[in-house]
């Protein structure tokens, strides 16, 4: 079966179309400036992206013309729409009424559009592309796919703040967490590659691109993970502050006569490395700033690998043990000296990093060496290819 594969923002739309049999790529791209312009970057599998420049003035009109490509003579990798056996969109916010992907009805969006206040920007945008492709493929069937729902196993005493319990009974503020999808994937194949049951492993996943999270995967199921009641907590991000005396909040408002919204959007888009090295939010970047002797960008650094490995810590004390430590996404599979930074505090778990194998980017490789007592290893993370799985094994 043919699966698209929806990503939609408030002003963009990622799509990959997905052979289900085979788990290739046949085609994907990335609609642009929504609501503002258009542009649209279509790229079919094997030949060079091609960039179309069509006013884009809805994600209607943009899911439109992503079919026109899909289905077009020349750039098309599909005679006709009926080959698309199913679209699998990816969903932010579940709730905690979504413990796994489902097929979407009228009442499966009304109930997604009620978790639209824990996530005010994204789960609208999610509902604006369901909704344009319900119009342009009437019949198809379609699946929602939740970045919160693989941690919807925690246990209570890890999704529980200490607040006013009536908080989590009024308004659900708790812990869920976010990059399921990766995390999941990332946990079943580390087993795989390993030989071994998922069922049988404690596995900590370190998603550490552009947002991080770190989760336990304790017998298959997340049991901890650092994001939050939103992405902003936990592992310090490119722009992302992770964990703060939430106490700053009120002292940097006084100093600099921030309001909330003012103040979120500092902790959301000024912070994390950006925002420790003032140079990019880029690990590529901070390592050539690092190397030219930048002494900012050497902490942003610093303080990145020294939070991952608190994490780390943390997590194996959670599951009482790890077996296997596995990196992802895009410094995670590409940054051999994060990786080797972070190893080297680990000595404590009996891990031993193999340095030849470590340099590497993008591919499964295991980095310990054969009698390391846990096992790191890099698993290339595949959200795309995770939905179009799940969307299969529903429809
Ligand atoms: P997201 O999906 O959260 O936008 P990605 O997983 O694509 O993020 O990761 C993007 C980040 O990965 C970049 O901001 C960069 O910091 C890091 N990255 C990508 N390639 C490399 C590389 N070769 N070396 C180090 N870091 C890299």
């Amino acid at each position: 079966m043919k699966v698209l594969v929806i990503n939609c923002g408030s002003s963009s739309l990622k799509y990959q179309l997905i052979d289900s049999e085979s788990e290739q790529v046949l085609a994907k791209g990335l609609c642009e400036r929504i609501g503002i312009d258009g542009v649209l970057t279509h790229t079919p599998a094997g030949k060079d992206k091609i960039v179309f420049n069509d006013p884009l003035p809805n994600h209607t009109v943009a899911v439109g013309n992503v079919l026109k490509q899909l289905t077009d003579k020349e750039n098309g990798v599909i005679a006709d729409l009926s080959e698309i056996g199913a679209v699998g969109h990816r969903v932010v916010h579940g709730g905690e009424k979504f413990a796994s992907s489902i097929v979407l009805t009228d009442e499966v969006i009304a109930e997604i559009d009620k978790c639209s206040d824990l996530a005010p920007l994204h789960n609208p945008a999610n509902i604006i592309g369901i909704n344009a492709c319900r119009e342009l493929m009437p019949g198809v069937p379609m699946v929602a796919v939740f970045d919160t729902a693989f941690h919807q196993t925690m246990p209570e005493e890890a999704y529980l703040y200490g607040l006013p319990y009536e908080y989590y009974e009024k308004y659900a503020v708790r812990r869920y967490g976010f990059h399921g999808t990766s995390h999941s994937f990332v946990s079943k194949r580390t087993a795989e590659l390993l030989g071994k049951n998922v069922e049988d492993m404690k596995i900590i996943v370190c998603h550490l691109g552009n947002g991080a999270s770190i989760s336990a995967v304790d017998h298959g199921k997340s049991v901890e993970t650092s994001m939050g009641l939103t992405p902003l907590e936990g592992l310090v991000m490119g722009t992302r502050c992770g964990d703060i005396d939430p106490a700053i909040l009120e002292f940097i408002a006084n100093k600099e006569g921030l309001d909330i919204a003012g103040l979120l959007n500092v902790c959301n888009k000024k912070s994390g490395v950006l925002g420790v090295s003032g140079v990019s939010s880029d690990f590529r970047d901070l390592h050539a700033a690092a190397e030219e002797g930048n002494a900012r960008a050497k902490a942003a650094l610093s303080v990145f690998v020294h939070r991952v490995v608190k994490y780390i810590g943390a997590y194996a004390a959670v599951m009482n043990g790890v077996d296997a430590i596995a990196f992802t996404a895009g410094c995670g599979e590409n940054d051999p000296i994060v990786r080797a930074d972070i190893m080297g505090y680990l000595g404590y778990l009996g891990i031993t990093l193999d340095a030849e194998k470590n340099n590497c980017r993008g591919k499964e490789q295991v980095i310990s060496t054969p009698d390391s007592k846990v096992t790191a290893i890099i698993v290339p993370t595949n959200e795309e290819l995770a939905i179009a799985r799940e969307t299969v094994a529903l429809v």
